[in-house]
């Protein structure tokens, strides 16, 4: 059963898709279960999908990336999520903040910043949430103030991806206090090695445990001014454009794990007995796998619709949050009922469908949580 086939998937997007495929057998599948169970960082991995050219190229050609678009992304995240989604959010998130330097930054700060990361020399990590607030992003309290050495950031951001690991992370940070609270917002580039920048990993997740995430306090961090991405004040709106992207792909994450579960379910279904039959003759199981495939095929659709929407920026938000909150949320339903049709077995805690009903629980709430997109969707409705 290929149920992410590239049948949807446009014509330029599907090497690459074939490429994270077959990666995703050679190196996520077989090695997802013992990375979930000591929650390590799989360097290994992160190293060999830099070889294979799957990490960091949706940076642009002339800064030493492949410049692969939101289809080729959302392509691969579908395959990396099928086969592992703690692993596959490390792979991924390897060039995060990258996106808003290369739509906004200098030429001097791409050279300098993002080349390293398109050449797999470094990785980044995006530092927006706060231990007070993920949501509100209009209230976020981490501050840089302008001096004669620069910029001065005070304040902490929690569960930021690679907050350890990374070289240098792209920092949201109030540098204003107007009326219009989104105005107050401004973007930083900021090296992980600098004085007053201190990480620690976050406690241990039930999810995606092979990605790591950190508690980031900034005290006194003072950086160069030229590091001020794009205009000061611009921050806020920077992000939302950004997360339009992002959404669209973070719909990817809750379609590979949706196929997953789906996976799971109807293999261990035809392979299980009760009452003398297979239990996939009963027409309650049936019905269960067909209600997670109605699922399943309708956020694929809507996913797919929305990334194309998007990159034409077609009233973008609405698209966007549509597809990340119907397929992260399928991915919850999927692997509910997945679960229930594992029996006793479900509760083992080496299944595969069992990571799968952990790491479902966390695309609903990163990139926005999806009762914040139920807000967009229904302002932005045009
Ligand atoms: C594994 C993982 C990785 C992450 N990686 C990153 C990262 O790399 N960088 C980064 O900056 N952040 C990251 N995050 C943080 C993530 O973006 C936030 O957790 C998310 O935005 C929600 O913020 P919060 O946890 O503070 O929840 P809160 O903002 O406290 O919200 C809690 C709940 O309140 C409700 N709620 C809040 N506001 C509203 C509203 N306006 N309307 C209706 N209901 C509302 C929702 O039910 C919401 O789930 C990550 C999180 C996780 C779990």
């Amino acid at each position: 059963m290929d149920l992410i086939d590239e049948s949807i998937v446009p014509e330029h997007a599907r090497d690459v898709k074939q490429q994270a495929r077959e990666f995703a057998e050679e190196y996520i599948e077989p090695n997802a279960e013992e990375y979930y169970r000591t929650g390590e960082y799989p360097w290994e991995i992160l190293e060999a999908g830099m070889d294979a050219g799957l990490v960091a190229q949706d940076i642009g050609e002339e800064y030493g990336g492949k410049g692969y678009d939101l289809q080729q992304i959302l392509a691969m995240a579908e395959e990396f999520y099928k086969a592992d989604a703690g692993i596959a959010l490390t792979l991924q998130l390897a060039s995060f903040g990258c996106e808003i330097v290369e739509q906004y930054g200098s030429e001097e700060q791409k050279e300098e910043y993002l080349r390293p990361v398109a050449e797999n020399d470094q990785i980044s990590g995006l530092a927006v949430s706060e231990p007070e607030t993920g949501s509100d992003l209009a209230g976020m309290t981490t501050t840089a103030e302008k001096t004669d050495e620069g910029w001065v950031l005070n304040g902490e951001k929690y569960w930021i991806g690679n907050g350890v690991e990374a070289d240098w992370v792209t920092v949201y940070a109030k540098t204003g206090d107007k009326e219009d609270r989104y105005s107050n917002y401004s973007m930083f580039i900021v090296e992980t090695d600098t004085e007053g920048y201190e990480a620690e990993h976050i406690p241990e997740k039930m999810g995606m445990r092979a990605s790591k995430q950190a508690h980031i306090v900034f005290d006194d961090c003072t950086v160069p001014e030229e590091n001020l991405i794009g205009t000061a004040g611009g921050g806020f709106y920077m992000l939302a454009d950004f997360f339009n992207h992002g959404r669209v792909v973070v719909g990817g994450h809750g379609l590979g794990m949706a196929a997953a579960a789906i996976e799971e379910a109807w293999a261990f279904v035809h392979d299980r007995r009760a009452f003398g039959r297979d239990i996939s003759e009963f027409q309650a199981v049936q019905h269960d796998l067909a209600d997670m495939l109605i699922e399943f095929e309708s956020a694929r659709a809507l996913n797919w619709r929305a990334a194309e929407k998007v990159a034409n920026h077609d009233n973008a938000g609405y698209w966007a949050a549509l597809c990340k909150t119907k397929s992260t949320e399928t991915s919850v339903f999927c692997a509910e009922r997945g679960m229930q049709l594992h029996g006793g077995r479900s509760n083992l805690t080496d299944r595969r469908i069992a990571r799968v009903y952990r790491d479902v629980r966390i695309p609903v709430i990163y990139e926005g949580a999806n009762a914040v997109q139920r807000n967009l969707i229904y302002r932005q409705r045009q």
